[in-house]
């Protein structure tokens, strides 16, 4: 797995400017591992930049550097500029370069070295060292093993380990799914190293304003439909409902896990007309592939049992459109 990594050592034996960049709609693991790696790097001397396509959510404003993050969406010309003075470009939690927007075309230009770090399927050829493993619970676990390449003595351990264990802790959905006897042999590691796991899940998961359960009871008292002969559960937020909950990044997220909890639900699906598309996210249990159905029908990807796309349709027939193609996924196996 780490076998090139002597070639990305080498490139950074002279400090260096780099740029990390992650994923649009950032999650845990997208800051985690990338503000990680901006750490660490950092007490090596290089100068290092985070680049994120849009905003993250509030509650991971906590993180160490999250003040100094580079917004496209916010500051497109600093983080093109950025960018192009770059003489490194770290890629992570993504594999493909329409998950990070219009950055994608200034990535893509620049010549510079660039490393892909990535536990997501169906990696493309975009970057000159691709480390690329879906074994991985998360990007985050994959930056302990890469940090641990560069030898024992690690500064700022607490923090890249608070940004290392939000990673882990969001990808696995709290030690959930994607668990591995490497994962809590990790945990464990940053546990005797001091590693505050509490505090971190109160930060993260139980720091919700009061309309996020205002929310989740609308959507499942009046938008939840379920499909039992597809064991299918399904919720669907309109537009209407967008401005009247003020719907904002981070808001939907864990309400889908909701749906998973019924013993009649093999695939969930959250259908969301957000002001400029229609975003999906979908998880299944078992041997359903909901990356194949993502991958095939809606420009999207991910994981086996977690992927997510886009519909350029309207709400009704993005909905109609999963409803007709699921079946080919769920009754394959
Ligand atoms: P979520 O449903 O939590 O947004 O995402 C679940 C998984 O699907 C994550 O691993 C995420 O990276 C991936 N994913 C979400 N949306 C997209 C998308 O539009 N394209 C691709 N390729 N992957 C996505
Ligand atoms: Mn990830």
């Amino acid at each position: 797995m780490w076998q090139e990594v002597v070639k990305v050592k080498e490139l950074l034996n002279l400090p260096r400017h780099i740029s990390i960049l992650s994923h649009r709609n950032p999650d845990g693991d997208a800051l985690g591992s990338t503000i990680a790696l901006a750490l660490f790097l950092q007490s090596y001397g290089h100068k290092v930049n985070i680049i994120l396509p849009s905003e993250y959510p509030v509650y991971f404003e906590w993180m160490p550097l999250t003040e100094e993050i580079i917004i496209f969406d916010i500051s497109p010309n600093q983080a093109e500029a950025c960018i192009k003075q770059s003489e490194i470009i770290f890629m992570l939690d993504f594999n493909s370069l329409d998950r990070i927007d219009k950055l994608g075309i200034t990535v893509n230009q620049s010549n510079k070295p660039k490393v892909m770090i990535d536990h997501h399927m169906d990696p493309e050829p975009i970057a000159d060292f691709i480390f690329s493993d879906t074994t991985y619970s998360s990007t985050s676990e994959m930056i302990f093993e890469f940090i641990g390449e560069f030898g024992e003595n690690i500064k700022n351990t607490k923090l890249i380990y608070d940004c290392l264990y939000t990673g882990i802790m969001t990808d696995t959905g709290s030690f959930h799914h994607n668990t591995s006897a490497r994962v809590f042999k990790i945990i464990a590691i940053m546990k005797e190293a001091g590693l505050d796991d509490t505090r971190i899940q109160e930060l993260v998961l139980n720091s919700q304003p009061d309309k996020y359960l205002k929310l989740l009871g609308h959507c499942l008292h009046n938008r939840m439909e379920l499909v039992p002969e597809l064991k299918f559960g399904l919720i669907s937020l309109t537009r209407e409902d967008y401005k009247s909950f003020e719907i904002q990044r981070g808001d939907t997220e864990g309400i889908i896990n909701y749906l998973m909890m019924l013993k009649n639900v093999n695939v969930a699906a959250l259908v969301m007309n957000q002001p400029n598309i229609i975003k999906l996210s979908l998880r299944s249990k078992g041997n359903i592939s909901v990356q194949e159905l993502c991958r095939d029908h809606f420009n999207g990807g991910g994981h086996k049992n977690a992927s997510g796309g886009a519909s350029k349709l309207g709400l009704d027939e993005t909905v109609k459109k999963l409803k007709e193609v699921l079946p080919f996924y769920i009754f394959a196996n």
